[in-house]
């Protein structure tokens, strides 16, 4: 039968699994490919694939492949988990609770149900926004979200850094060493910072603060050319000529999910996790943007992502292994 006249099978799934993950970011695209690797029964469950790259634009920092947009790196993650043959799902999934046997049942919107020995959250956190005009639409064109993933972009350009704590300082800090000015717009006159940051920013003759003051509105034809800020005591409004509008103003993990599933979340709202990528719930993992711990340098980049997928599978084979071989004790739930 010719491609054009043949129809599409929908997806033959199984109820059963050693592993469910959630999320097709690199994280979760990079824990199935493990996942499989060590002959798991897997399946990813997720809204879309390829998650923030797919709003990345070009990516120009992951090892081995010097530039490629981020949808088309995406793409590269889900071909070679596709050739392992593992299922991708597009639904969300709404809660995952426990099954008896200490295993989970992983519940859609959709309304199917899976069970799982094992799952692997790798749900993503997504990066808050300032909400005001021109900032969707010069988004990737001069607005940008990661400062070091775009600082290269902005060589001898004048650029504004948004927000007050550590990311933004140092994003301040990095922009210094490519563009020609900075400005760095926070909305207190005080930063919510390590002063080490702060001396730096305080000393360097390229950064200029801009204390106490919102962007009201970021404005270009084709790509960014201006910021109207506003000074939150005064209300008077000045025009800032610039080329790009990095925001830091931080992330946001998916808090409610995590507490529905009961899993411990750090004051942002971060999965926890230890260094083997274990939540507080035996048998549950978290990798990428949406974990954080005390053992994990948070750094939230495609790399960093991929490889915490990674472990996280390492981790879930091991966790299956024992459980099989009766060395882990079978949890009794509530
Ligand atoms: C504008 C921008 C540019 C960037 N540029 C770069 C760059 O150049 N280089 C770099 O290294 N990094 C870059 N990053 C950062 C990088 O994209 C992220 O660090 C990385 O994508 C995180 O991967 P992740 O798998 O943890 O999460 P994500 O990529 O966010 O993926 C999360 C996945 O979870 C799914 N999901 C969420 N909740 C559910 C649910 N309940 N049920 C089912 N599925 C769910 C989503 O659909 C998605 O598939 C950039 C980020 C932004 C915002």
């Amino acid at each position: 039968m010719s491609l054009k006249f043949r129809l599409l099978k929908p997806m033959k799934l199984d109820r059963e699994y050693d592993v469910v993950i959630v999320g097709a970011g690199p994280a979760g695209l990079t824990a199935a490919l493990y996942s499989a690797r060590f002959m798991l029964k897997t399946l990813v469950i997720a809204d879309d694939v390829g998650g923030t790259l797919n709003d990345a634009g070009e990516v120009d920092d992951y090892p081995g492949i010097p530039s490629i947009q981020g949808p088309d790196l995406a793409k590269k993650f889900e071909s070679h988990v596709v050739k392992y043959k593992v299922p991708i799902l597009r639904d969300t999934v709404v809660d995952i609770r426990r099954n008896g046997g200490g295993a989970f049942k992983v519940i859609t919107k959709k309304g199917k149900e899976f069970v799982a020995q094992a799952v692997i959250l790798a749900v993503g956190s997504k990066r808050r926004k300032l909400g005001v005009p021109g900032e969707d639409r010069l988004s990737g064109r001069g607005v940008t979200y990661c400062a070091p993933c775009d600082a290269p972009m902005f060589r001898g350009k004048v650029v504004a850094v948004v927000g007050g704590g550590n990311s933004a300082l140092q994003a301040a800090v990095l922009l210094s060493s490519y563009a020609n000015k900075v400005y760095l717009i926070h909305r207190r006159d005080k930063f919510r910072a390590f002063p080490v940051y702060v001396k730096l920013v305080t000393q360097d003759p390229k950064i200029e603060l801009v204390l106490n003051h919102v962007v009201a509105e970021i404005g270009g034809e084709e790509k960014v050319e201006w910021v109207r800020v506003r000074n939150v005591k005064t209300g008077e409004e000045k025009m800032i000529e610039l080329d790009g509008v990095v925001i830091e103003i931080g992330s946001e993990p998916p808090r409610e999910f995590f507490q529905k599933i009961g899993i411990e979340i750090d004051e942002k709202g971060h999965a926890l996790v230890d260094k083997e990528m274990r939540t507080s719930i035996e048998g549950i993992y978290a990798a990428g943007d949406c974990a954080a711990g005390p053992c994990k340098k948070k750094f939230d980049q495609v790399v960093t992502a991929a490889a915490e997928g990674a472990i996280a599978a390492l981790s879930a084979y091991e966790y299956i292994m024992r459980k099989k071989s009766g060395e882990v004790e079978t949890p009794t739930f509530d």
